[in-house]
């Protein structure tokens, strides 16, 4: 590549920087006051060596394990948590929820279109794996949401059942090109639903979400949310888990699936250290800082170039995803190789668009992590599909995000599917 190519790449990115600087310093803001919440919690429950202990067997009075899930529950305005590590993925977590709350012949309603693509088997929309809630005799429907994205409340209202027994918001956008909801955004709906059937659990997909806004789900009157522990509330540092935080009600009828009913959450050892999870969550607020700081400047510069993107860089956020959209599967591919390349795991890996099961399209992934799948992790993926939108996730440091985002454009550039200078 010519080096004025690589000046004007490097010119880009800081022209980007500058323009979104005030944004940085609101991150920087938010970041102090989520970290001060956080303190203040851990100064409450009196953390100590003694927390991070592992446990075997059973796992009764495991104290590890019963302050994180107080502090948990604090964190998020709610009674009570679930916080395991034994919680596969935000997907199992989900599912738990869903089956918890759920019981034959009830019915689940979605209030933001049609929800992340692993639910489509746990609800029984597709294929025909056994132990679906719709093999349950589940009902499930979804409303579309309004132009410009937000929750129709009215519709909400009107798909209500005598059966419906949940209405679900997911919070992120997940792979779709859609505003995310932000927190505050979800108050109108529920305040009408539960003023209209004060049975109905309101349940919140929140992966993704965690510590982006200054407030919760649960702050606004919702029943449960729901979230991974390798994402934003991890820090970057939990190994694996995930979390539930809800009113006594919810978690008491979840905590029945989670193990067996009458045992609960009394239950569940760890025989590794809980230290990560309480690292983990102490870094959580810089942690989301430093993938929002990367994602905005993703936006920012490709903006400069000309594209769409999605939320845009000047945008109020709700989650931690960015998506662009490429316009060439030359520039999605391009993008992706780059963004691996400047990963700090698995960098000579070059990855190409491969037939992933459960989607109709090719797919690409890039994710070079310390933690397995850690999308709180750089990361960037996307369907093999007209418009050739990327989704960009995470982001550890702020510096690695930059250097990252250099190496990509440098690919696109060097691929011949990007002209950078001169614009
Ligand atoms: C990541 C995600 C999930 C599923 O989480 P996994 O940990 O990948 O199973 C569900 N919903 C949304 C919106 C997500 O972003």
């Amino acid at each position: 590549m010519r080096q004025n190519e690589r000046e004007a790449i490097r010119e880009l990115i800081n022209e980007a920087e500058r323009d979104v600087a005030e944004l940085f310093r609101e991150l920087d803001e938010r970041e102090e006051k989520h970290t001060r919440r956080v303190l203040a919690l851990f100064q409450e429950h009196d953390v100590a060596v003694r927390h991070f202990s592992p446990t075997t067997g059973y796992g009764y009075d495991d104290i590890g394990r019963d302050t994180l899930e107080k502090i948990f529950a604090g964190l998020f305005g709610a009674e009570a948590a679930i916080v395991r590590p034994q919680i596969a993925s935000g997907t199992h977590a989900l599912a738990l929820c869903l089956f918890g709350l759920l019981t034959p012949g009830s019915h689940l309603l979605s209030a933001t279109e049609k929800p992340y693509d692993t639910m489509d088997e746990v609800i029984g929309l597709t294929g025909d794996a056994p132990g679906s809630l719709k093999e349950m005799g589940v009902l499930y429907s979804d409303v579309r949401m309004t132009e410009e994205g937000r929750i129709d409340t009215e519709a909400v209202l009107g798909a209500i059942r005598p059966e419906t027994r949940v209405v679900l918001i997911q919070r992120s956008r997940g792979y779709a090109w859609r505003a995310s909801v932000r927190p505050k955004d979800m108050a109108e709906v529920i305040r009408a639903v539960h003023e209209k059937r004060p049975d109905i659990f309101v349940m919140v997909d929140n992966c993704y979400g965690a510590f982006v806004c200054d407030e919760e789900p649960i702050h606004y009157g919702a029943d449960i949310a729901v979230g991974s522990l390798i994402k934003n509330i991890g820090g970057g540092l939990a190994p694996t888990g995930a979390y539930l935080v809800g009113s006594s009600r919810a978690i008491a009828r979840v905590e029945a699936r989670l193990t067996a009913p009458g045992i609960g959450r009394e239950v569940g050892s760890y025989a590794a250290s809980y230290r990560p999870f309480y690292q983990g969550l102490f870094m959580a607020p810089h942690t989301v800082a430093q993938a929002l700081k990367t994602a905005i400047l993703s936006a920012r510069v490709f903006e400069l170039l000309g594209f769409s993107t999605t939320p845009p860089a000047f945008a109020e956020r709700a989650d931690i995803i960015q998506a662009i959209r490429m316009e060439s599967p030359e520039r999605m591919v391009a993008y992706c190789q780059g963004i691996q390349a400047a990963s700090p795991v698995d960098s000579t890996a070059v990855p190409e668009p491969w037939d992933m099961p459960g989607y109709q399209d090719q797919v690409i992934m890039a994710a070079g992590t310390f933690v397995a799948g850690a999308s709180i992790e750089l990361s960037a993926d996307g369907p093999m599909r007209a418009p050739f939108t990327v989704y960009q996730q995470g982001g550890l440091t702020y510096a690695h995000g930059r250097i990252a985002l250099e190496s990509a454009l440098t690919h696109m550039v060097e691929q011949g599917c990007l002209q950078v200078g001169g614009r």
